[in-house]
């Protein structure tokens, strides 16, 4: 049987172990952390075509009953003043809409699904480096322990040694202009947002919410913010950040300041990534999947379904082709146009949360959206994101 080793126990990482093991090859997860993170930063919308590769492992319904529906996005201005609806999801579809979920609960529902196929995970095992060698690739960690197999697919995620075991030149991260902060919090009196998101262009700062049905809010803020110095940035506390988002959000609508009185806990505070291109994802009989190779900053809600979307497609090719270096070809031909457009269109988004200081800038702004929300309601230009359903079934270079 040949054998996987997979690097990264984030969402790439079991998702696509548990497709090699379906298509027949023994496998093992090294994850760096010491163990699993039930926190594990934030939250994040999973995506209905994220979705749709989930239904396919039977983990669907498990991930929505611990999730909050959120086929719909509403948007408001500074001033409070609604300015539209836009779908999260397909736009005439709705109820196929996206699902938000504690990042820790999706990397747990993968988990359990991992352990219940008998997949081993390595806990505290950080790659260190890869060494290509005849018929076999080694893995060696930080610890000096070492693991060989036919194959290496490196699921580590935007700071990715794998990557760079490809291609030593490959590009850097680039910064958004924007740093994302977020958490959780208790508001008295604030009511549930079911099938609903809620965002707002604040005068300073974009900020985003939803309420759970037993009153839990889910909260983020993007704000625009040079992010020179990365070691001062992580340097700063939750309670620093919170006094600067107070203030940024203190002449906001209800209930933004309301929800930042309640905040507590962690509340991050990274800058905003990505990686639009890397033109090299395979060398010898190393490949990479998920953020490691194509990492979109948040603001399009895809960047965990785009790594369940590389999972099965590179298993798929791992399954119907001949040897690897053509299923790697096939993988990289099958999945870069796409992971390319979404990171673009990530990029668009991003520039109307930046945030402009002129008063006309705004004027315009809030003139301008409720046009282009309007329209949105019924536009099936981003249907594109949603409708992308990859079966297991369907074989790869001309495979039945
Ligand atoms: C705050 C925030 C909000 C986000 N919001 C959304 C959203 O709404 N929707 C969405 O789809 N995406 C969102 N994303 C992005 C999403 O989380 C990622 O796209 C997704 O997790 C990618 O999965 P991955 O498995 O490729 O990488 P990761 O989930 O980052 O997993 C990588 C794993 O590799 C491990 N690792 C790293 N280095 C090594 C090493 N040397 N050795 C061994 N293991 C290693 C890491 O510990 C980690 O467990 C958000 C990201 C952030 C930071």
């Amino acid at each position: 049987m040949p054998r996987a080793l997979i690097i990264g126990s984030g969402v790439a990482g079991p998702a696509t172990a548990l497709f090699l093991h379906r298509a027949g090859w023994d496998v093992e997860i090294f994850e760096a952390a010491a163990e699993p993170d039930a926190y594990a930063g934030l939250f994040l919308n999973v995506a209905t075509n994220g979705l749709a590769v989930l239904d396919q492992l039977g983990l669907r319904e498990r991930l929505v009953a611990e999730g909050h529906r959120a086929p719909h996005m509403v948007m408001w201005s500074s001033t409070g003043k609604r300015l539209g609806t836009v779908p999260n999801g397909p736009a005439r579809e709705p109820e196929r809409g996206s699902v938000v979920v504690r990042r820790g609960i999706l990397h747990r529902v993968l988990r359990e699904a991992v352990h219940e196929a008998g997949i081993p995970i390595m806990f505290g095992a950080r790659l260190d480096r890869v060494e290509q060698k005849d018929a076999a690739v080694r893995a060696i960690f930080a610890d000096g322990r070492t693991a060989t197999g036919d194959l290496l697919v490196g699921a580590d995620g935007v700071g990715s040694p794998t990557r760079r075991h490809i291609d030593p030149g490959a590009p850097a991260l680039a910064y958004s202009g924007l740093v994302g902060l977020g958490g959780f919090a208790r508001v008295p009196g604030l009511a549930p947002t079911p099938e609903t998101q809620h965002m707002v262009f604040g005068r300073r700062s974009f900020f985003g919410y939803l309420v759970r049905e037993d009153g839990e809010v889910y909260w983020f803020a993007s704000i625009t913010h040079p992010a020179a110095d990365r070691a001062a940035l992580r340097a700063v506390g939750a309670d620093e950040w919170l006094a600067t988002l107070r203030e940024l959000h203190a002449d906001d609508p209800y209930p933004v300041p309301q929800i930042l009185e309640h905040a507590t806990g962690e509340i991050g505070g990274y800058p905003i990534d990505d990686l639009a291109h890397v033109p090299q994802w395979s060398r010898g009989r190393v490949v990479v999947v998920g953020d490691a190779v194509h990492a979109t900053s948040p603001s399009a809600g895809q960047g965990a379904s785009l790594a369940l979307e590389d999972a099965i497609t590179l298993a798929r090719c791992l399954r119907d082709l001949d040897d690897h270096a053509a299923a790697f070809a096939e993988y990289q031909r099958l999945r870069q146009p796409r992971a390319e457009a979404v990171v673009g269109y990530a990029q668009a988004i991003n520039k109307q949360k930046r945030v402009t200081k002129s008063r006309l800038g705004i004027a315009i702004r809030d003139a301008m959206l409720p046009m282009f929300l309007r329209k949105a309601r019924d536009d099936t230009r981003n249907d594109w994101l949603y409708n992308h359903e990859i079966a297991w079934e369907a074989g790869v270079g001309g495979r039945r």
